[in-house]
């Protein structure tokens, strides 16, 4: 039955984004999970996360690439500019007050997103030993 085959679909592509800790793309997941759903094609994957994103079981996180994260409850993010990678920050707090702040427009608020913004430790790092080696 094609609609079952097409949910069982779903859940793999979900089970793959809250399996990582990354915030993958929709080509990260299509790449994890092609080796052993052969038949999956990327338009698949696009249309799967939109929808899981449309049923609230995950959420979107903007930029130049969509990444998707199963971690639902409002948090913060940092994304490094060097590498890409978009890390969670849980150490700091969501304001739960800035999506009920007045814009003095008619917009209808619903949430807010937090994306701080830098060099990740693992590029810092990897820039620390380049210099220190010049130094040498
Ligand atoms: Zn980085
Ligand atoms: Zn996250």
């Amino acid at each position: 039955m094609p609609i079952q085959r097409f949910s069982h679909q779903r859940e793999q592509i979900f089970q793959t984004v809250q399996a990582s800790c990354k915030h993958p793309t929709a080509k990260d997941v299509y790449d994890t999970l092609k080796p052993q759903m052969p038949q999956l094609s990327l338009g698949t994957v696009y249309r799967n996360l939109s929808q899981l994103v449309e049923e609230g079981k995950l959420i979107e996180i903007g930029g130049q690439t969509l990444r998707y994260d199963a971690a639902v409850a409002p948090h913060t993010h940092f994304r490094c500019m060097q590498c890409g990678a978009v890390i969670d920050l849980h150490m700091v707090p969501y304001d739960a007050t800035l999506d009920s702040v007045e814009l003095g427009e008619k917009h209808i608020i619903e949430g807010h997103e937090l994306m701080f913004s830098g060099i990740c430790s693992a590029c810092a790092e990897k820039q620390n030993m380049k210099r220190k080696k010049r130094n040498i």
